[in-house]
Formats: C-alpha cells, sequence, structure tokens
C-alpha cells in the first residue's frame, strides 16, 4: 500500500514572510496515510526545516547539482540540501528543462546524487502541447522515464511526477481519461524496468493546476497517489484543501 503525497513546489516565490504560510499549514496534522512536502527556495529551506521540525510537513529541495561539492558557482548540492534539513528534491521539473536546458542524462544524474544523499527524488516528466497534438505523448513520458531515473532506485526512494507542460499555471487540466491513461502507462514502464515490488511501490503524482476544485476528481484516478502542486501551494488553506482531498481519496 502506497503513502499518498501532497508536494508543494514553491518555486523562486517566497522571503521571509512566507514563512508563515508554512506555520500555519504544519499547526495541523496530516491525513491518515499521507505525507505533506513543501520545496521553499533554498534561501529559506533551512529556517522552513526548523520551523516544521514537530509537525507533519516535510520540507525539500527544488533542484540539486549532480556533484557534492566543488567549483559550480550558484548550485547547491544534494548533500547540502540534506544538511539544511531537506528529505526530497524535485529534479528535472519542465521549468528546469526550459530555463536551464537540462537534459534526460543530467536530471538521472541529479537524480543519482539526491538518493546517494539520503533524499526522496521527484523526478518530473510530461509533455508539451504540441507532443500531446502530434499524438507523441507516451512515447515523450517513455523517453524521459527511461532518460532521467537511475538504476537502483526503490519506492522509498523514486518518486514520478506526470506534469504535463500545458497544464503548468495555466489553469487548464487534462481530461481524467487522459492522467488515467499516462499513469497507468508510467506504471507499467516502472514494472517491465524494476520488477513487482518497485514498480508497485513507486508513488506517482500528477502536477498541472491542481487546486481544492478539482483535486477530489484527480484523487480518484487509478495509479495517482497524490499532487506536485505549484500556485496552490503557496497559500496553506489553499494547499490544505488539496490535502483533505488527498487524505479523502
Ligand atoms: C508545478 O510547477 O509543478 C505546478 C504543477 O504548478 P501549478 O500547480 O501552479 O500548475
Amino acid at each position: 500500500m502506497r503513502r499518498k503525497l501532497a508536494a508543494g513546489n514553491w518555486k523562486m516565490n517566497g522571503l521571509s514572510g512566507a514563512l508563515e504560510e508554512l506555520k500555519i499549514l504544519s499547526a495541523s496534522p496530516a491525513p491518515e496515510e499521507t505525507d505533506i512536502l513543501v520545496c521553499p527556495p533554498s534561501t529559506l529551506l533551512s529556517r522552513a526545516a526548523d520551523l516544521t521540525k514537530r509537525s507533519d510537513v516535510a520540507v525539500g529541495g527544488q533542484d540539486c547539482h549532480p556533484n557534492p561539492s566543488g567549483a559550480h558557482t550558484g548550485d547547491v548540492s544534494a548533500q547540502m540540501l540534506a544538511d539544511a534539513g531537506a528529505s526530497a528534491v524535485i529534479i528535472g521539473h519542465s521549468e528546469r528543462r526550459q530555463d536551464h536546458n537540462e537534459i534526460d542524462k543530467q536530471i538521472q544524474e541529479k537524480a543519482r546524487a539526491a538518493v546517494d544523499a539520503g533524499l526522496i527524488a521527484i523526478v518530473c516528466v510530461g509533455e508539451s502541447l504540441s507532443e500531446r497534438e502530434a499524438g507523441d505523448t507516451l512515447d515523450v513520458i517513455g523517453k524521459q522515464l527511461s532518460g532521467s531515473i537511475p538504476d537502483g532506485v526503490t519506492g522509498e526512494t523514486l518518486v514520478v511526477a506526470y506534469e504535463p507542460i500545458w497544464a503548468i499555471g495555466t489553469g487548464k487540466v487534462p481530461t481524467i481519461a487522459q492522467i488515467h491513461e499516462v499513469h497507468d502507462f508510467v506504471r507499467g514502464q516502472l514494472l517491465s524496468r524494476f520488477g513487482l515490488e518497485v514498480g508497485e511501490g513507486v508513488r506517482l503524482l500528477y502536477g498541472g493546476s491542481v487546486k481544492p476544485n478539482n483535486a477530489t476528481d484527480i484523487f480518484a484516478v487509478a495509479n495517482v497517489d497524490g499532487a506536485l502542486v505549484g500556485g496552490a501551494s503557496l497559500k496553506a488553506a489553499d494547499f490544505r484543501g488539496i490535502i483533505d482531498a488527498l487524505g479523502a481519496a
């Protein structure tokens, strides 16, 4: 039985005052069988970790460098994230793939580094609108999965987030049938590469314009174990609405 996961991605949002939202969020317990994760910008990470220490909210990073240390100005390593109190890190988000030209091989190296540092690697995959319209969605996702996920992962160390690029921050959400198709496909790919225990153990998140008012329908889809949430994770009340919907699913 996979635990559910509500993961918030604050992206490049949040000054010190945003920690108030985290304080509110961490004041209430998580629903049964449900994990809560918030990934603030790295400038807030250690304060966020201190603030949530005695709560059901875990904190994570939004990216890491493949190397543990070295001459990489501006980068943060997985070890540094773990040292700051992170338990997970988002890897290969489409905004990193776009803004920083990240390719699958680098994402795989980052995921390896994350797991080696004791973090859960949340590996993101997702098609563009033109790829979906061309009928290439499953092909694209299949290549991203095989290229981005390192060998040797387990249900404890890997989470996969399906995030159609055209649904991120746009208010557009795929149909339930489209989410179902991709999540079933991802599960099948994991099963055929890693076998039953790992293939069934990895949690699959849907991400892209998840809000309290559409979460219940999305969480009812088979093989959706939770959500990666951008905009709606910035306000504790909105994120709590999604967490409660997940807990009830
Ligand atoms: C995201 O950035 O991972 C995301 C899903 O954003 P939003 O929820 O705002 O669409």
